[in-house]
C-alpha cells in the first residue's frame, strides 16, 4: 500500500501528515507529488472534487519554497474567493511545522490595502482569485515576475465563469521559466489551450476517467413568445420527471416572482439572490442540496460557485448579456463525467444574441420545440411505469394481499393497468385542459380576459393525424377564421382542445354541425372547466418552504389536494 514516508516529503511536512490525521495518500497525490517534488516539469493533472488535489500541489509547492526568501514564490488561482480561504487554510495546515511559511489569500469583496498590506510584510505564497489578482498586479501592489511556480486550480471552473482573458494576462506577468502546474475535473477545449499555450511539455496525470467538459452539455433554444414563457417553462419541467434544476433570471426581482409562482403551482422550487439574508440563502442551499428543492431560481451572481453535482438542466429564463456569463451558468450542469442539458427560454429579439452566442463560444445550439402536451403525458406515464416496476416490496404487505386481491377478483391485468394508469392520464389531462400554453395571466392576454374565452373540445387528435400545428390550421379553414383568433390548441391522442373568444360560440358550434372527418362525425362541444386563464393564487413573499412534490408520479391524492391550481377536479 502506498504510504506517505515514501513519496519523498520533508520531516516538517510528514509530521503535519501526522497532525491532520492522514493515513494514506490519495491516488492524485501518490503520482503527482513523486513527480512535482524530483522534477521541475509542468504539470496536467485531471481529477474530480474532492479527491485531494489541494494537497497534491500543497505539499511539494510548500516544500520548494525558500521560507528565508521574502518574496512572492508560488502563487495559485482559485475561482472562488470560498476556494482562495479553503486552501489558504488546507496550506496553512500543512506549513504548521515549517517555520516561517508565509501565505496570503486575496479575493474580491474585501479591502485591497489590507491585503496589499499583508503582501508587503513578505509572503511567500499568493492564494488569489483572477479578478483581483489582476487589479493588484495592476495597481503595482503585488509583483508575480519572481515566481517559480503558478498553480492553477480548478481550471476548468475558472474558464466556465470566464476567466480566460484574466488568466492569459495574469501568466503575461509571470517568468517566462516558471513551472505551471494545472489541476482541472475536466479538460474541455479551453483548458486544452491555456495547456497548449502556456505549458511546455507537461506531464500528464489522470485519476479515474478523462472527461469532457464542454462536450458533455448539449445546448437547446426554445423560442416563445413573451406570453407563453413562464408555460413554456413548466411544460419543459413537466416533461423530465428526472429534472434537477437551476433557472437563471436576470434581476433579483424577476427570480423571486419565478420561484413563487413555481412554488404557488406546487413545484419544489426556492429562490436565491442578493436580497435574501444568508441565512435565507443558506436554508435554499441546503434544501437543494438535499433536493427537497428540485428546482433552484437565481440570479447570476447569487450562483457563482454552486458546486451541487448531477444538476440535470440549466435553464435560461432570460438570457444573459455576456456569452462567458452564459457559460458559467452553463457550467452548472455536465459536471463530474455527467450529460447536461442547457435550455434557452428565448422571444423572437433574443435571436441575434444566440447567434453572437454561438459564435464566440463555439457552441452549437439546437432548435428544439416546447414539449406537447401528449410528450409531457407520454413520459409522466413511462416514468411511473418505471418507478412502479422499480418498487421494492415489504413483505409485510403479505397479509394485505387476501383482502386486495378479493377487492380486486373481478380485474384482470390490463384492466387493472389502464385503471392505475388511467387515474395519472386523467389528471395530467384535466390540467393540460386548464392550465395550458398560454394560460399566463399576462397584459397581452387580460383583453382578450376582459370579453371571455371559451375552451372547445373537437373528438380529433393526434390518431386522426393532427398536431397542433395542423388542428389550428384544420380550425381555421373550418371556422373560416385568422389563425389568431383560435389559441391554446392542444391535441392529445383521441381529441384535442382549443379556445376561442366568447362572442363566437355559436359560429364554432354550428359550424361543426353536420362535418364528417374521414367518414367520422366530428363532435364539437363546450368544455365545462371554460376557457379561464392563468393562475390567480396570489403568491406569499418569503415562502421558501417545500411543497409536496408534484409528480404526478407521486401519491396523487395528496398533492392535488392540496395544491391551488384549480384544474384538478
Ligand atoms: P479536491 O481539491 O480534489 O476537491 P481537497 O484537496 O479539497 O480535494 O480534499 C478534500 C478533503 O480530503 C479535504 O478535507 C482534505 O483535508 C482531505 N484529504 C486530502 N487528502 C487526504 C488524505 N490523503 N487522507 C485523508 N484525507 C485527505
Ligand atoms: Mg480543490
Amino acid at each position: 500500500m502506498q504510504s506517505f514516508l515514501n513519496l519523498g516529503l520533508d520531516e516538517d511536512l510528514l509530521k503535519a501528515v501526522q497532525q491532520m490525521g492522514f493515513e494514506t495518500p490519495s491516488e492524485i497525490q501518490s503520482k503527482a507529488i513523486p513527480q512535482l517534488l524530483e522534477k521541475e516539469t509542468d504539470l496536467v493533472a485531471l481529477a474530480q472534487t474532492g479527491t485531494g488535489k489541494t494537497a497534491a500541489f500543497g505539499f511539494p509547492l510548500l516544500q520548494k519554497i525558500d521560507t528565508k526568501r521574502k518574496v512572492v514564490q508560488g502563487l495559485i488561482i482559485a475561482p472562488t474567493r470560498e476556494l482562495c480561504l479553503q486552501i489558504t487554510t488546507e496550506l496553512g495546515k500543512y506549513a504548521q511545522f515549517k517555520k516561517g511559511t508565509r501565505i496570503v489569500a486575496v479575493y474580491g469583496g474585501a479591502s485591497v490595502r489590507e491585503q496589499a498590506e499583508s503582501i508587503k510584510s513578505g509572503v511567500q505564497i499568493v492564494v488569489a482569485t483572477p479578478g483581483r489578482l489582476l487589479d493588484l498586479i495592476q495597481r503595482k501592489m503585488l509583483r508575480i515576475d519572481q515566481i517559480e511556480y503558478c498553480v492553477l486550480d480548478e481550471a476548468d471552473e475558472m474558464l466556465n465563469m470566464g476567466f480566460y482573458q484574466d488568466i492569459k494576462s495574469i501568466l503575461s506577468y509571470t517568468p517566462e521559466d516558471k513551472l505551471t502546474w494545472l489541476f482541472s475535473a475536466t479538460m474541455p477545449a479551453e483548458v486544452a489551450q491555456i495547456a497548449k499555450e502556456f505549458m511546455h511539455r507537461p506531464v500528464e496525470i489522470t485519476v479515474g476517467s478523462k472527461n469532457e467538459g464542454a462536450t458533455s452539455v448539449s445546448h437547446f433554444v426554445y423560442t416563445v413568445s413573451a406570453r407563453n414563457k413562464y408555460a413554456a417553462l413548466k411544460r419543459i419541467v413537466d416533461s423530465d420527471p428526472q429534472l434537477f434544476a437551476v433557472i437563471f433570471c436576470r434581476t433579483k426581482r424577476e427570480t423571486q416572482k419565478i420561484a413563487e409562482k413555481l412554488i404557488e403551482d406546487g413545484y419544489n422550487a426556492g429562490a436565491l439572490h442578493g436580497d435574501l439574508s444568508q441565512n435565507q440563502r443558506d436554508l435554499v442551499m441546503a434544501g437543494f442540496r438535499k433536493r427537497q428543492i428540485q428546482i433552484l431560481v437565481a440570479t447570476d451572481v447569487a450562483a457563482r460557485g454552486i458546486d451541487v453535482d448531477d444538476i440535470t438542466h440549466v435553464i435560461h429564463y432570460q438570457l444573459p448579456d455576456e456569452p462567458e456569463t452564459y457559460n458559467h451558468r452553463s457550467g452548472r450542469t455536465g459536471r463530474a463525467g455527467k450529460t447536461g442539458h442547457s435550455l434557452c427560454l428565448c422571444t423572437n429579439s433574443d435571436r441575434r444574441k444566440i447567434e453572437q452566442f454561438e459564435r464566440k463560444l463555439k457552441k452549437k445550439f439546437n432548435f428544439a420545440e416546447v414539449p406537447s402536451v401528449a410528450g409531457i403525458i407520454e413520459n409522466q406515464l413511462k416514468s411511473l411505469a418505471d418507478k412502479l416496476k422499480d418498487t421494492e416490496v415489504d413483505e409485510s404487505i403479505e397479509s394485505y394481499m387476501p383482502l386486495l386481491e378479493e377487492t380486486l377478483a373481478s380485474i384482470d391485468r390490463d384492466t387493472l393497468l389502464r385503471k392505475v394508469f388511467g387515474e395519472a392520464y386523467n389528471r395530467l389531462a384535466q390540467y393540460y385542459l386548464k392550465e395550458n400554453f398560454s394560460s399566463e395571466n399576462t397584459s397581452e392576454s387580460s383583453s382578450r380576459a376582459k370579453h371571455g374565452e371559451v375552451r372547445f373540445f373537437i373528438n380529433l387528435g393526434e390518431r386522426d393525424g393532427f398536431n397542433w400545428k395542423s388542428m389550428k390550421d384544420y380550425l381555421k379553414d373550418a371556422l373560416e377564421l385568422q389563425r389568431e383568433d383560435i389559441f391554446k390548441v392542444d391535441t392529445l391522442n383521441n381529441f384535442s382542445f382549443f379556445n376561442v373568444d366568447a362572442g363566437l360560440t355559436d359560429l364554432v358550434l354550428e359550424a361543426f354541425k353536420d362535418t364528417e372527418h374521414n367518414g367520422y362525425r366530428v363532435s364539437v362541444e363546450v368544455t365545462k372547466q371554460g376557457g379561464g386563464s392563468g393562475d390567480k393564487g396570489k403568491s406569499k413573499k418569503g415562502n421558501f418552504k417545500t411543497k409536496p412534490s408534484r409528480n404526478f408520479s407521486k401519491n396523487s391524492k395528496k398533492t392535488t389536494g392540496k395544491r391551488k391550481r384549480k384544474g384538478f377536479y
